[in-house]
C-alpha cells in the first residue's frame, strides 16, 4: 500500500513535466500577477534579487525530505532547499548565491509580507485563501493529505478519526482545516513545527499525526515505529509563494521551474529526495 503511493507520486512526476511545461503562468499555479503592476518608482523584487547578487529563500528547518537542519553540521538539506538552489543558479546565475531563512507553516507569509525572505519553498500548498495574500508559481510538487500511527495502532485511515481520537497537527497549515472538516469530531491539538508535533507524538500525546504524505513519509524513515496509513484524503498542490504583483519575478520563477524540467534536473532532485525513501 505505502510502496504504491510512493509509485503514484512518481507517476505524478511525469504528470507534472507536462504540466510545467504546458503552463502558462496563470493557471494551476494561480500566479495572477498582472503586468505593470507596480509602480515605475519601485524597484521589483527581481531587480533587488539582481542588484543584491542572492536569492533570500524562506525553507523550513523541520520537515525531513523537504528541508531539514542538522543540528551537527549546521546544513539545512532537502527537495525544497534544491530547488531554492536550482533556482539561484537560474536567477542570479550560481547555485550558492542562496541564503536560506528559517519559514514554519505560521511565520512563512509574514515573513514574506515582512520582506525578509524574496519567495517561500516550503510545502506549501496553493488554495485560494492564500492566493489572496501571495501569487504562486505554477504547481512543483504534488501531495496528498495522510495520516502517521506508531505501528499497530487501530487508526488505519480517515475513517478511524473520530470523537476521542486526538490528532496532532501544525499550526498555520492546511493539514489542521482539513482534518478539521473531514473529521470535525476529533480533538486536535496543534503545535509550531513538524518536529515537535513528532515529538508529541512519540511521546503519546496524540493517536496520530496529520498532514501531507510526503512529510509524513520523511517522519517513518526517521523512526521505523510509524508508517503511514489510509488513502491521502486531499490534494495537497506545493507552488512557491512570492510577494503579490511581482510579474517579473513569477515569471523568472516559472521559467526556471520550466527549464528544470526541461534539462532533468528536476526529476534527479526529486529522484534524490523522494524517489529513494524506503516505503516501509
Ligand atoms: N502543504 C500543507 C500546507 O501548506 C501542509 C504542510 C505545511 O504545513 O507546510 O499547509
Amino acid at each position: 500500500m505505502t510502496k504504491k503511493k510512493w509509485l503514484t507520486m512518481g507517476v505524478s512526476v511525469l504528470a507534472l513535466s507536462a504540466l510545467l511545461l504546458s503552463a502558462c503562468g496563470t493557471k494551476d499555479g494561480g500566479g495572477s500577477a498582472s503586468e505593470g503592476g507596480k509602480s515605475a518608482a519601485s524597484a521589483s523584487v527581481l531587480d533587488e534579487i539582481k542588484s543584491r547578487g542572492k536569492l533570500v529563500v524562506g525553507v523550513k528547518y523541520d520537515t525531513k525530505l523537504f528541508g531539514l537542519k542538522d543540528p551537527a553540521s549546521g546544513k539545512v538539506e532537502g527537495f525544497d532547499v534544491d530547488i531554492a538552489k536550482a533556482l539561484a543558479k537560474q536567477i542570479v546565475g550560481d547555485e550558492n548565491k542562496v541564503e536560506l531563512k528559517e519559514v514554519t507553516s505560521k511565520t512563512r507569509i509574514p515573513m514574506l509580507d515582512n520582506k525578509e525572505i524574496d519567495m517561500i519553498i516550503a510545502t506549501m500548498t496553493i488554495n485560494d485563501e492564500r492566493k489572496k495574500q501571495v501569487d504562486f508559481s505554477d504547481v512543483y510538487f504534488k501531495a496528498g493529505q495522510s495520516l502517521l500511527v506508531k505501528k499497530g495502532s487501530p487508526i488505519k485511515s480517515i475513517a478511524d478519526v473520530k470523537k476521542g481520537t486526538k490528532v496532532l497537527a501544525v499550526k498555520g497549515s492546511t493539514s489542521v482545516d482539513n482534518i478539521k472538516q473531514k473529521s470535525p469530531d476529533a480533538t486536535v491539538l496543534e503545535f509550531d513545527n513538524y518536529q515537535d508535533a513528532f515529538s508529541a507524538l512519540k511521546a503519546g500525546q496524540g493517536d496520530t499525526l496529520t498532514t501531507d504524505n510526503a512529510i509524513l513519509y520523511g517522519m517513518a524513515a526517521q523512526d521505523s515505529n510509524y508508517e503511514v496509513v489510509g488513502d491521502p484524503f486531499t490534494d495537497e498542490p506545493y507552488g512557491i509563494a512570492i510577494k503579490k504583483g511581482e510579474a517579473s519575478l513569477l515569471t523568472a520563477v516559472n521559467d526556471g521551474l520550466k527549464s528544470l524540467q526541461t534539462s532533468g534536473d528536476y526529476n534527479k532532485i526529486y529522484e534524490k529526495w523522494i524517489g529513494k525513501v524506503p516505503s516501509k
